[in-house]
């Protein structure tokens, strides 16, 4: 059994920011770093909207670099899944793959988000290779080019939208005959003379030599009008929402009807004294590195106020 002040759940720029912090602060962190080391940002190719690399950074490069950072001060890594947590004792109980247990007078919750994928054998094929789900982290790279975004919702709909505005043409790919999105996004998108949207479309896979070149679609499956179509596309968007990967603190903490955790207004507390959450965890809006980083950096001082107060 292990005793720490800080237990630090998450490697992506959230967990990696309240472990500088933390570190920093003399709270001897440990930081579990689960099976996608560095977290989503690394599904990317470049880093490009990230305060501080002028000239952009491999995604693996800059986490690699905040957990060097993270490592400088003291962090001590702990490579694992947490399986298990127990909140409702003081200090917390972390047990990792069913067999470490951890005792943490504070844990930070940066677990993540996931975004949902169609589940195409080809949209795995073409990961970082023309298939995205982030138009703010990529859509610069297809400046000029053709792209498709999936999905109806005010997500998909925002995505156009931010990709008509560096794209030569986007179609959007929607399942049913309406989208589903706000009237004043759907109408954005209606009004929106480089966006083409494809109504009751579904995606049957992705093609191209290397990258994503194309897609074949099919119209109104299954009914009498049914209608194959390809066209030819740069860049594919999945806009069909994300998942938090808050699961496992589902008995302890309050989490709003989509999964994401609910904090204290505009600070990183729980519902629990001495958890904080941070990052896309708790954040259904933004999912950006950079907003990341700072509520990281937010757990980390709570943390700390925290145990000084213990
Ligand atoms: P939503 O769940 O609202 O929309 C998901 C869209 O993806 C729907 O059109 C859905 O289709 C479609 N979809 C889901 N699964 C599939 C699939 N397997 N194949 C094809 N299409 C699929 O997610 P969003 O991320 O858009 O929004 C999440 C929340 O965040 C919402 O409450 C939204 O209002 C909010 N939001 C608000 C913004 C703003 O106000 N500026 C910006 C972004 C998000 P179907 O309609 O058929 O179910």
């Amino acid at each position: 059994m292990n005793k720490v002040k800080c237990l630090i759940i998450g490697s992506g720029p959230a967990g990696y920011t309240a472990a500088i912090y933390a570190s920093r602060a003399n709270l001897h962190p440990v930081l579990i770093e689960g099976p996608q080391l560095g977290g989503q940002l690394t599904t990317t190719t470049e880093v490009e909207n990230f305060p501080g690399y002028p000239d952009g950074i491999e995604p693996f490069q800059m986490m690699d670099d905040l957990r060097r950072q993270a490592g400088r001060f003291g962090t001590q890594f702990v490579s694992g899944i947490v399986t298990k947590v127990d909140f409702s004792v003081s200090p917390k109980r972390v047990i990792i793959e069913d067999t470490d247990e951890y005792l943490a007078d504070s844990v930070i919750v940066a677990t993540g988000a996931s975004a949902k994928y169609l589940g195409l054998e080809s949209e795995r094929t073409y990961r970082g290779h023309g298939v995205s789900a982030c138009a703010t982290c990529d859509g610069f790279f297809y400046r000029k080019k053709t792209v498709a975004v999936v999905g109806g919702g005010d997500t998909a709909c925002e995505e156009a939208s931010y990709l008509a505005g560096l794209c030569e043409k986007v179609y959007m790919i929607v399942r049913k005959p309406y989208l589903r999105a706000s009237e004043i996004m759907q109408q954005r998108v209606l009004d929106n003379p480089k966006i083409e949207v494809l109504f009751e479309h579904n995606t049957l896979q992705l093609t191209g030599d290397g990258k994503v070149q194309g897609a074949d679609l099919i119209f109104r499956k299954g009914e009498p009008d049914e209608q194959s179509r390809h066209i030819d596309i740069d860049g594919f968007f999945l806009a069909i929402g994300h998942h938090p990967n808050t699961e496992l603190f589902a008995d302890y903490l309050n989490r709003d009807a989509e999964g994401y955790i609910i904090v204290d207004g505009d600070s990183p507390r729980t519902n629990i004294p001495g958890v904080f959450a941070a990052g896309d965890c708790a954040d259904p809006h933004y999912r950006q590195a950079v907003v990341a980083a700072a509520s990281g950096c937010k757990a980390a001082m709570e943390a700390d106020k925290y145990i000084k107060n213990l």
